[in-house]
């Protein structure tokens, strides 16, 4: 006799929601803020993911200038996106993926696909609901690859611009249709100024009604503000916001932002957000972090760390954002040798108009050449890395910066005067960092966005070596983005003129590290891929941690 099937009881996981929008204006840390809601989520015990919405038309941030956007953050599967995913990535301690970034340009590409392949049926295809639909559908996607209870959702820009309209109705859409499952934060501003003597929540009101005019409501307000909301200001936000005082959320200024999750705790607002969602608490457990933020706090000695770049200046302003994984690998790894890190911006081209200023460097404990593209400033990096090499200052060369450690050992060690990297304009006799063959037809057919050597790549570390010490392993795997590479015609010849390749991709043909020797250098170490990217606060890169040690012993 035929058995009954026996049915398999699947409970279907109730997915929940989070919008962070930003009001008033940008740059107030609406990233901080989607990252340390994330981290006190997961201290609760469930499981997080959070998407940044990008309201601009690019593909993806690649092809956009580091001095504008700040640096472009590459995924390990090499999508190519927003710093704000670094955070996410180092608060939450989780690698995330393609599905977790979109842009207008990336949702209109797909719907356009779509249409295309005749799968809307015939349908007049519009901007609404189908664009609105596209991101739901990604947004869920995101969700379910995770696997995750809470998603968290940073819509790009601030309430009221044209640009970001489409995904303030995808949230509103989800509100409409599940309206237990969806929270909206809005980050607002709340200024002090001097002359006035008080904060003033106005442009927070402001903020809140033209949130409202996209028809949804802020549920709870991160008010940003240079020190902590009194109650009074509590009051009125709350009042003229439609929201309770408990949902307002005191966010100061604070020294380090590793310190916003236990702020945003001060005010309770894991509870708040757990009440408004109906999940149950599964515990409570910051203790990792807290042990991390402890060792910021006592972190007193200095140490004394150069970044030398170029993507610094806009106007009349110095800013770091261009170099901020490579500025929190370096926090990460001096807070973990119970250091306090201090930074110093300097612009390579200043070297090129006086090199009696490379003597300035033997003032810090250690050099960071980040990443970098194209002509300006790379004869003053390629001094700082000569002088560098002979005072014997540890040095750090990410991507760009291990390129031309090795352009300067080949013009003053071997003594080709003319090495350089093809990427300059003018081609130089020796190639010593030449174009990757399969680079070479991509730049011929202005093929630039999205077609560097991209992500995720397995090097193999040689034994005996500062990286093997470091990784303690052989098989390592890196985030890349490069176009160029060590020329291989010049390997030998730089080999036994001492340079030692510590790091190579498994077929041996891509230089991937670089190294002295530790008898003959303190630390004198570059990497072809960018190590900055995988660096998180709980687990600093071990290179980081072994560069930031040679610095302490100088
Ligand atoms: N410009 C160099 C290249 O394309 C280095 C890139 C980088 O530093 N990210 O290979």
């Amino acid at each position: 006799m035929a058995m009954p099937k026996k049915t398999k009881r699947t409970t279907v996981k109730k997915r929940k929601y989070i919008f962070v929008v930003g009001g008033v204006m940008s740059g107030v840390g609406k990233g901080v803020t989607t990252s340390s809601i994330g981290r006190i989520l997961q201290s609760r015990g469930l499981t997080v993911t959070a998407i940044k919405v990008d309201p601009y038309i690019n593909l993806d941030a690649g092809t956009m200038n580091p001095t504008e956007h700040g640096e472009c953050y590459v995924l390990g599967d090499g999508y190519e996106t927003d710093q704000d995913m670094g955070n996410y990535e180092r608060f939450l301690g989780t690698n995330l993926t393609s599905l977790n970034y979109m842009t207008t340009g990336r949702v209109y590409q797909r719907v356009i696909e779509k249409e295309r392949n005749l799968e809307y049926g015939g349908k007049c295809v519009q901007v609404v609901p189908h664009i609105p639909l596209e991101i739901i559908s990604r947004i869920e996607k995101a969700s379910r690859k995770a696997d995750a209870d809470i998603t968290i959702v940073e819509v790009g820009g601030t309430v009221g611009e044209y640009e970001n309209i489409l995904f303030l109705e995808a949230a509103r859409m989800m509100k409409m249709k599940a309206p237990d499952n969806i929270l909206t934060v809005l980050v607002s501003y709340v200024p002090m100024p001097s002359k006035v003597g008080e904060m003033k929540t106005k442009p927070t009101q402001h903020a809140s009604r033209t949130l409202g005019s996209s028809g949804l409501q802020a549920d709870i307000i991160v008010a940003r503000s240079e020190v902590p909301l009194d109650a009074v200001r509590k009051e009125k936000i709350a009042q003229f916001c439609s929201v309770d005082t408990k949902s307002v959320i005191s966010a100061p200024d604070v020294e380090s932002i590793y310190h916003v999750p236990q702020n945003f705790e001060k005010d309770g607002l894991s509870d708040t957000i757990l009440k408004k969602l109906g999940i149950r608490s599964r515990g409570r457990d910051m203790k990792a972090w807290e042990s991390f933020t402890r060792k910021i706090e006592r972190a007193k000695k200095p140490v004394k760390i150069a970044v030398v770049g170029k993507y610094f200046a806009t106007g009349d302003f110095v800013l770091s954002d261009a170099y901020i994984s490579v500025i929190e690998a370096i926090k990460h790894s001096a807070y973990h040798k119970g250091c306090m890190p201090e930074l110093t911006w300097l612009d390579s081209s200043q070297y090129e108009k006086e090199p009696k200023k490379l003597s300035d460097l033997k003032d810090y404990d250690g050099v960071v050449v980040p990443g970098g593209f194209g002509t300006r400033g790379i004869e003053g990096k390629i001094l700082v890395a000569n002088y560098c090499r002979k005072n014997k200052i540890p040095y750090f060369g990410l991507c760009y910066g291990m390129q031309i450690a090795v352009v300067e050992y080949a013009r003053n060690v071997l003594g080709l005067a003319d090495a350089h990297t093809v990427e300059m304009k003018e081609r130089p006799k020796h190639r010593i960092i030449d174009i990757m063959p399969e680079q070479k037809k991509r730049l011929q057919d202005s093929d630039y966005g999205g077609s560097m050597r991209l992500g995720n790549y397995e090097a193999i570390v040689g034994p005996g070596t500062i990286a093997r010490k470091a990784y303690k392993a052989e098989k390592i795997i890196e985030r890349h983005r490069h176009r160029y590479e060590v020329n291989p015609e010049y390997i030998e010849q730089l080999e036994a003129a001492g340079l030692v390749f510590s790091g190579k991709s498994p077929n041996g043909q891509l230089m991937e590290i670089l190294e002295l020797p530790e008898k003959k250098h303190p630390f004198y170490v570059g990497t072809q891929y960018h190590p900055e990217l995988i660096s998180r606060p709980l687990d600093p890169h071990p290179l980081f941690l072994a560069f930031i040690s040679a610095c302490i012993k100088k």
